[in-house]
This record gives structure tokens, sequence and C-alpha cells, in this order.
């Protein structure tokens, strides 16, 4: 997905100008350059998938973690310019913006509704970086939670960003292995192609993993097995058709919702199935 053109400057004056005590919005706005090259850095780094290299900007600027911040301490006000002063007041329109800007979807699951914003780089290690535009992700609750306030390390060490990370759908990389035994099932997996960037590679696996999307793709196929079940129960294919059936819906969901959308997967993988395509479609799917 493109990413935000809200300008870093504008979205922190407008997030800083109505705290309540003139000394915290005194020091607050003194920090404006600093934020703005801070989202400088961090724009230059993600770019290149690098923002593990950002340690500089960590706990900045007064060095302490944000999570353990004094109250009355600008790291705090730093947070609080995102809890209090763009999740709701002043800032609330620039975060309406941005939860909607991935059709109201999570962008790192791509199927929960965007009923917040993940900050890629956490605000406790990255207090500057709290109300950066670029640093602010529609996400679902869900996502947001099991993402937890991780800094990378490396870098594979996270998830995949949308802003920056979308070369990665070049490449196909989410799998569904379809089986009949011992039991009917379906394993969603990744497994990264030789020609693509191992930086990419280790994101795609490590986003799979934090954000648990297995778990989340098997509570979904459920309705879509049983209603492509029940289309099959009344007009049955022969396996050569169904199979060409089911390509033609996995160009079509590849084409609509991405080459790595859990759709996508799910179809590719059903026409990989002698299994289901010579009768385990009438599997009840429960
Ligand atoms: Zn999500």
């Amino acid at each position: 997905m493109d990413k935000p053109t809200l300008d870093t400057g504008t979205v922190y004056d407008v997030c800083t100008g109505t705290a309540r005590s003139s000394s915290v919005r005194k020091a607050l706005q003194g920090l404006k350059e600093t934020v703005v090259r801070a989202a400088a850095a961090y724009e230059f780094a993600a770019a290149r998938q690098a923002q593990h290299t950002l340690n500089h900007l960590k706990h900045q600027p007064d060095g302490e973690s944000a999570a353990k911040a004094t109250n009355g301490s600008i790291n705090e006000e730093l947070k609080k310019t995102y809890v209090n002063r763009m999740v709701s007041g002043a800032g609330r329109g620039f975060y309406n913006k941005l939860r909607g800007s991935c059709r109201g979807l999570c962008a790192l699951c791509g199927h929960g509704a965007a009923d917040t914003l993940d900050h890629q780089l956490p605000k406790d290690s990255f207090p500057l970086l709290s109300v950066v535009p670029i640093n602010l992700v529609p996400a679902c609750s869900r996502c947001n939670h099991q993402k937890k306030e991780h800094a990378p390390t490396h870098a594979g060490d996270q998830t995949l960003h949308p802003y920056f990370d979308g070369d990665v759908h070049d490449h196909l990389w989410l799998f569904a292995q379809v089986t009949g035994s011992p039991k009917p099932s379906i394993i969603f997996h990744v497994d990264p192609p030789a020609d693509m960037p191992p930086a990419f590679a280790a994101r795609a696996r490590h986003h799979f993993a934090t954000l648990q999307l297995s778990e989340l793709y098997n509570s979904q196929i459920g309705n879509e097995l049983r209603s492509l079940g029940m289309g099959l129960a009344r007009h049955p294919l022969p396996p050569a058709e169904l199979r060409e059936h089911l390509q033609e819906i996995a160009e079509i969901k590849t084409a609509v919702e991405g080459r790595n959308s859990w759709k996508a997967a799910l179809y590719r993988g059903l026409v990989d199935s002698i299994w289901y395509l010579e009768g385990g479609w009438e599997e009840p799917w429960r």
C-alpha cells in the first residue's frame, strides 16, 4: 500500500499544540525538528529494510524506555501525545485518515477490520516516532496485540512493513497444503522462493509466526470450503474440470486480494490436492 502523505511536522504541531500544560507544550514543540529528523532517518532505513539500524533513536530523547518513564518525563509526554492527542483530541482526524487507509482493513493480516493503529516501531522504545505517520499502520486489535512492543535486532526480525515492504509480494511465499489423511486438514505455511532476498524471506516468516496467521487463516477456511462444497454438490465436476474451475478462482483471488492472501493460497492448495479434487470437497469442514 502507498505510504501516507501526511506531513510529520504538521501532524506533530497539531498533536502537541493542545498539550494542557504550557511548559509541556513548549518542551514538546522544542522537539519538533528532532522528530522531523527522526522521521527522515526512519524513512531512509525503512526503505532499505533496515529499521534495526535505528538504535540511535531508541529511548530518545531522554534515554529512558517510555514504558518505564516517570510521569511528566518528556518520553512519557511524547507517548501521551499519541494516546491523548491523536487517538482522541486535536489529531483524531489524522488518526482516522491513517486507520482507514487500507480500505478499512488491517494492513498486517489483510483480514480484520482496522480498529486501531499499530506503531511499526513501538512507541515505548521509540517515543520520538509516536505520531510519525509513516510509523503508524492501520491494524486490527488482534494483530496489534500479537505484535506487542517488539523492537527489531536484525533485518529479518520484524513484521512486514505495509508502506515499505510491498516488493515482498513480487514473490509467492504463502502456501496451503491440503490433505485428507490422517484427517482432512489445511496447513498454511511460508516457503520463500530461492530468489527472494533473504531479509524479505526472514520477514515473511517472522510476520507469519508473530501474527499467528496460521491460526487466523484456519479459523476462516470453514465457511469458504463449506460454500464451495455446497456449490459443487449442486453442480458436481469431474476432477480435471474441478481443477480448472479452482485454478480460475485462485487467479481471481490473486488479482483481487494478492498472491500471498490466504484465499489465493487456499485455492492454489486445492488445485494441487488430488484428494480434494477426487471427492475431498464433500467433507463437511466443520
Ligand atoms: Zn490484523
